[in-house]
C-alpha cells in the first residue's frame, strides 16, 4: 500500500517514506492511499491467534513487499508483550481492553509497533531521529518503546512544567538513546519546534529527522489491527451488526477503525463518543466544524476542541461521504452520565472503567436500547482505571490497586537540558549530544 497526501493525490510514498519523513512535502498528512482487501488473511484466523500472531500475519500484505513475513514476525513479537483482551459481558455486548500496554493506555499499541517497525526499516546501516512532544504519559510510552532500538535516537520535547516517569538509564549521557528537552513553553510550542526542525532540509537529513506524535502514520495504522483482533473473537458468534464504541479526542482510534474497514472488516459502524467537547459532531453530520472553546471534564482525555486528525478525517468524508455520514454515530456524554456510567458498569458486570471508556459504554448503552439494535458492541476501554482512581472510587465506591508501571509513571526526573523555544536552540541542544 502506498501513501499520500490528505491535499494531493500526487506524490503517493511507500510506507518507509511516510515514517521516516511523516510530514508530506504538500503538506497536510499521509493517508493510505486506496483500499486493500485484506480478508482472505483474517477472516479465516481462529479465534485462538494471538496478538503478534495476527500483526505478523497481516503485516506484509498490507505492506505489499516492504516488510517480508520474517521481519514482519520480528516486528510483531519486539513490539508487543502485551495484547489487547476481549471480554464479553452481555449476549450484545463486550469491552476491549487497551490498557495493558507499559503505560496503560491504547496509545502504547501505536507507539511500540512505530518503533519495531522503525528499527526493521533502518536495518543496515539506517539512522534516525524521532522528535516528540509530549503530553501526559505520553513521553514514558515513547521512550520505553524506542529504548535500545538500534539506528534510533529518541528527542523527547516537553513544555515547561514536571518531567515524570523517564527512566534515567535510557537517557543518551547514561549510554541510552532518549534526548529528553524541557522547553519553555507550551505543548504547542514543542509540536512547532518539531515541525521547524524537520522544515530545516539541511538539518533534517543530517539527523534523519521524523516525529513519533500521531501525526505519523506508522503509528495510525496499528491502531487497526486491534479492531481486526476484536473481529475474529467475536466472528464465531457474530449475528447482526458489528458496531464499535471508541472515545474520542484527537480522533486517532476512530479513523483507525475506519481504516480497519477499508482494509475489508465486516463492520456496521462506529459510535464517535464525546464529551462534553463535542462540536467535531457536527461535521460527522455534514456540517462545516466550528471549533468551540475548551472544556474541562472528568474524561480529560477527551477534551480536545481541535481534533489534531481533523484532516485525515476530512480525506476520508471526501472519499466516502455516504459512508461518514451513515456508518459514523456521533454521541455526547456529559460528566453526570459519565459517573453513572461507571456505577453501572461495576453493579452489572464488575467491571471497572476509566472515565475515558466510560464515555464509549455509556454511548454504547444508549445505542443499544434506544435503537432496535441486533447485533454486537465492542466497546473500547482506552485507558487503565487506575490511574483516574479517584474518579473510579467516587463512582464505583472501589478503591483499586495502582499497579507498579503506573505508580511509576509519577517519579519526577530532570531532563537532559533545557531551552527556549527557538528552533536555533533545539538544534544546539541536539547537536550537543553528539
Ligand atoms: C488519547 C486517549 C483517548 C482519545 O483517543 P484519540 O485517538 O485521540 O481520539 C481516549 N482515551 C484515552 C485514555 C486516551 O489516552
Amino acid at each position: 500500500m502506498q501513501f499520500k497526501s490528505t491535499r494531493s493525490h500526487e506524490g503517493q510514498v511507500s510506507f518507509k517514506d511516510a515514517v521516516l519523513h511523516c510530514l508530506p512535502p504538500q503538506g497536510g498528512l499521509y493517508v493510505p492511499a486506496g483500499m486493500v482487501d485484506m480478508r482472505q488473511f483474517f477472516l479465516y484466523m481462529d479465534a485462538h491467534t494471538d496478538y503478534p500472531e495476527l500483526v505478523a500475519t497481516v503485516t506484509p500484505p498490507l505492506l505489499q513487499g516492504e516488510l517480508n513475513p520474517f521481519s514482519a514476525s520480528r516486528v510483531a513479537e519486539s513490539a508487543f508483550n502485551f495484547q489487547p483482551e476481549l471480554r464479553q459481558v452481555e449476549e450484545n455486548l463486550s469491552v476491549l481492553t487497551l490498557y495493558n500496554g507499559p503505560t496503560g493506555v491504547f496509545k502504547d499499541f501505536g507507539v511500540a509497533f512505530l518503533a519495531a517497525v522503525m528499527e526493521e526499516l533502518l536495518k543496515n546501516n539506517g539512522f534516525a531521529m524521532v522528535l516528540s512532544a509530549a503530553k501526559g504519559d505520553n513521553g514514558v510510552s515513547i521512550s520505553q518503546s524506542f529504548s535500545r532500538r538500534q539506528g534510533i535516537t529518541s528527542v523527547i520535547l516537553y513544555p515547561s512544567g514536571q518531567i515524570r516517569g523517564l527512566d534515567p538509564a535510557t537517557f543518551i549521557q547514561n549510554g541510552g538513546n532518549c534526548i529528553p528537552i524541557q522547553v519553555k513553553g507550551t505543548f504547542d510550542d514543542c509540536q512547532r519546534l518539531i515541525n521547524a526542525a524537520m522544515e530545516d532540509r539541511p538539518f533534517a537529513e543530517r539527523y534523519g529527522i521524523t516525529s513519533g506524535n500521531a501525526v505519523n502514520v506508522g503509528r495510525l495504522l496499528p491502531q487497526a489491527f486491534y479492531y481486526l483482533y476484536a473481529f475474529i473473537k467475536i466472528k464465531p458468534f457474530l449475528q447482526g451488526d458489528l458496531v464499535f464504541s471508541v472515545p474520542c479526542g484527537n480522533f486517532g482510534n476512530l479513523i483507525a477503525g475506519l481504516y480497519a474497514w477499508k482494509f475489508g472488516m465486516p463492520v456496521s459502524g462506529f459510535i464517535a463518543a464525546m464529551n462534553a467537547n463535542n462540536a467535531f459532531g457536527d461535521f460527522i453530520r455534514g456540517k462545516e466544524f466550528s471549533p468551540r472553546p475548551l472544556i474541562s471534564t472528568n474524561s480529560p482525555a477527551l477534551d480536545v476542541s481541535v481534533p489534531s486528525n481533523y484532516e485525515r478525517l476530512a480525506a476520508f468524508y471526501e472519499e466516502a461521504p455516504a459512508v461518514m455520514r451513515n456508518m459514523v454515530y456521533p454521541d455526547s456524554v456529559d460528566d453526570y452520565a459519565t459517573v453513572e456510567a461507571m456505577k453501572q458498569a461495576w453493579d452489572r458486570y464488575q467491571l471497572i472503567l476509566d472515565p475515558n471508556s466510560a464515555v464509549a459504554y455509556a454511548a454504547a448503552e444508549r445505542h443499544r436500547r434506544v435503537k432496535d439494535f441486533y447485533g454486537h458492541l465492542v466497546v473500547l476501554a482506552t485507558g487503565h482505571p487506575a490511574k483516574q482512581a479517584d474518579t473510579v472510587a467516587i463512582a464505583t465506591g472501589q478503591d483499586i490497586e495502582i499497579p507498579d508501571k503506573i505508580r511509576k509513571l509519577q517519579r519526577m526526573v530532570n531532563p537532559v537540558s533545557i531551552i527556549k523555544p527557538h528552533i536555533e536552540d533545539l538544534q544546539s541542544a541536539i547537536i550537543s549530544c553528539f
